[in-house]
């Protein structure tokens, strides 16, 4: 397996590889699962092999639903629940629960259960990579432009004037009731479109046979395929991200990849890109350029992936291990490395 004149070589007992989407479903499977009789007795699902498929564009991010068997009105919930969760979490809609957060200016503010469990896991997730995933990053990542073509960047000034505001320890969510000092904000683009992905596959269940979710780096399956076979995943490559490196065969569950390729530009000749180190507030110095989780929760794939990215090839690696996470990482040569049993358990196929 060439690429660009240079051996790729999956190395051991880790080696995987990863990279985001390009997903080409195909095939499924021995995978079908028992269905509780309670569950077949009220399915609303249709002819499994009566394909339906719908795009959007949600959460700055195309999205596409593939259903097999859908009730008629699944495709249409699920639009919505996507419009609902970007009034609800948005950071740049004024009165979603985030937008009303970050102006609350030191007040307590009452949000939707939903947002109260999202805030609950991300600092979970926050305390468990050390803040490597960092809920409350908001105040540097508003200094920042990586989609909208501005390439803006703060000054040295203004990105150290930010650190002090970026503290998850500060953050406090009890029930309902969401509290952040003056001048801090939270920032969901690293874990929401998980949790979003978590409650559409739900929504799945019982009004398809199977459905591919796809949400950019996000992508979670259910049920199963016409066919039987198993679902098809492909990772991007890094170093040239219209084609996949490594597919991963799966049964229902979700892949997530975080990618420094995916939001970034160039200036002057340095690369900067979206997922930045909280102790400095710039792009972090990683080693790796993408990093892709397999799990069954999509909301914890998703903040983990991004923290992966910030910790480093070997700190993520010794962290997977230690979590029991299923991982895939990408250097910036394209090697691949994977947890032990990854390849294995996804029958990883490297692309080329
Ligand atoms: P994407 O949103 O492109 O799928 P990620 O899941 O990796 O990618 O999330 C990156 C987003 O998360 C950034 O665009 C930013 O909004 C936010 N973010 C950046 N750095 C961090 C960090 N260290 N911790 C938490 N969120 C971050
Ligand atoms: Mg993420």
């Amino acid at each position: 397996m060439t690429r660009g004149g240079k051996e790729r070589q999956v190395k051991k007992p880790l080696l995987c590889m990863l990279l985001l989407l390009t997903l080409l479903l195909s095939g499924c499977a021995a995978q079908s699962q028992e269905q509780e009789p309670e569950a077949a007795a009220t399915s609303t699902a249709t002819d499994p092999n009566v394909r339906t498929t719908g795009t959007g564009f949600y959460f700055d991010t195309v999205v596409t639903f593939t259903l097999y068997g859908a009730d008629e009105t699944l495709l249409e919930d699920l639009q919505s629940a996507c419009r609902r969760y970007e009034n609800l979490l948005s950071r740049t809609i004024a009165d979603s629960d985030v937008g009303r957060i970050n102006a609350a200016g030191g007040e307590t503010v009452t949000v939707d259960p939903e947002t109260a469990e999202i805030l609950t896991r991300a600092l979970e997730i926050s305390e468990m990579t050390g803040e490597a995933f960092c809920v409350t990053i908001a105040p540097l990542t508003s200094q920042w432009d990586f989609s909208g073509g501005s390439q803006r960047m703060p000054t040295d000034a203004e990105r150290l004037a930010a650190l002090p505001l970026v503290d998850d320890s500060k953050l406090t969510v009890e029930g309902n009731q969401v509290a952040l000092p003056a001048g801090m904000q939270i920032d969901l683009g690293g874990i929401a479109k998980g949790y979003i992905a978590d409650e559409l596959a739900k929504m799945c269940e019982n009004r398809s046979h199977g459905a591919l979710l796809n949400f950019g780096g996000n992508v979670y399956v259910t049920g199963a395929k016409p066919d039987g076979s198993l679902y098809r995943v492909g990772v991007r490559d890094p170093q040239d991200t219209a084609s996949s490196l490594a597919v991963v065969s799966m049964g229902p569950g979700t892949v997530v990849t975080s990618g420094v390729y995916e939001r970034c530009f160039e200036k002057d000749g340095v690369f900067y890109h979206h997922i930045l180190d909280p102790e400095t507030g710039l792009p972090a110095q990683t080693d790796l350029t993408s990093a892709t989780i397999v799990g069954q929760s999509s909301m914890d794939a998703d903040a983990l992936a991004t923290a992966l990215i910030v910790m480093g090839k070997e700190k993520a690696l010794a962290f997977c291990e230690e979590k029991g996470l299923d991982a895939m990482l990408i250097d910036g040569e394209d090697q691949v490395y994977c947890t032990e049993g990854f390849a294995e358990k996804y029958s990883l196929e490297l692309a080329r």
